[in-house]
């Protein structure tokens, strides 16, 4: 099996989850506009980093907003009540305006592959057991002004990540994993540090510098990949279970699953047509 980080995520959140999404290959009709718009933002960072990486120009930084946010709006996408076309527009170009400031400030510079292109949306796998193997995509691999080798997420978030989840995130472990063993290849000894650098979704948006700690110890390492094993386990034994969780900490309300998982309704999915017989039977 090919695992990837927001795939073993999704296991722990809800094995339910994990069987309507990968094993039913079930989705929802209609784009989240948040997800569209996630996407834009990063696809505008890593061409702001590209350039700048190779000396070469963009004239401005929000036109390649536009231009991102115009390819994801291309197809219908799902708003909330607060949320519209023009409005994301303006937020995701006043969000791109402000990136190169903080990106300087922050003092790092994109690391170099040994073929000499950019450390961005960098694809790397490790093999995890005989039959398994992680894959994850890094937004991009970071140097800093004393040599230190920093695996760096952008995440575009309603709310800046405190530390303990800097320190926590299982996401950062993985990359650190997949980075680490392929250290030999990109010519390091290993990732020193591991972080994100959140951009803040909000009307007047807010670009925080990175929020960086010391890589992981080797026995967190090594519980994540047991964490991955485990996966594997319950999805080839079958053992799909809900995970309403609390009132207070359920998954639910965020799940793409939510009306197919409490009443049954599937109008707002596309289902394909080997998975209509499986919900049949465990109707
Ligand atoms: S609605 Fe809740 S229990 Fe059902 S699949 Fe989604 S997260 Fe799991």
């Amino acid at each position: 099996m090919i695992l990837s980080p927001s795939r073993v995520q999704k296991g722990q959140t809800c094995m339910k989850q994990v069987w309507y999404h990968y094993k039913l290959g079930i989705r929802p009709k209609v784009t989240s506009a948040n997800l569209a718009f996630g996407k834009a933002v990063d696809d505008t960072v890593m061409d702001y980093l590209k350039a700048v990486t190779l000396g070469t120009r963009i004239s401005s930084i929000e036109d390649v907003f536009v231009r991102h946010w115009k390819k994801q709006t291309s197809v219908s996408l799902e708003y909330s009540a607060t949320q519209s076309e023009n409005k994301l527009k303006e937020m995701g170009a006043a969000m791109a305006g402000k990136f190169p400031v903080k990106w300087e400030e922050s003092g790092l510079m994109v690391f170099i592959m040994p073929d000499g292109s950019p450390a961005l949306q960098v694809e790397l796998a490790v093999q995890i057991s005989p039959k398994d193997s992680l894959k994850g995509y890094l937004d991009l691999i970071a140097m800093d002004q004393i040599g230190r080798i920093i695996i760096l997420d952008i995440k575009t978030t309603g709310v800046a990540y405190d530390d303990l989840f800097v320190r926590q995130s299982d996401q950062l472990t993985a990359y650190q994993l997949l980075v680490d063993s392929h250290a030999e290849t990109l010519g390091i000894e290993q990732a020193d540090q591991v972080g994100f650098m959140c951009l803040h979704k909000k009307k007047d948006p807010v670009i925080h510098l990175p929020q960086i700690v010391d890589r992981r110890p080797t026995n967190r390492v090594r519980e994540y990949i047991q964490t991955c094993q485990w996966f594997v386990n319950d999805y080839n034994n079958g053992r799909f279970n809900r995970s309403p969780l609390g009132a207070f900490n359920s998954p639910c309300s965020m799940c793409n699953f939510s009306r197919l998982c409490s009443e049954g309704c599937t109008e707002d999915l596309s289902i394909p047509d080997r998975a209509m017989s499986a919900l049949q039977l465990a109707a």
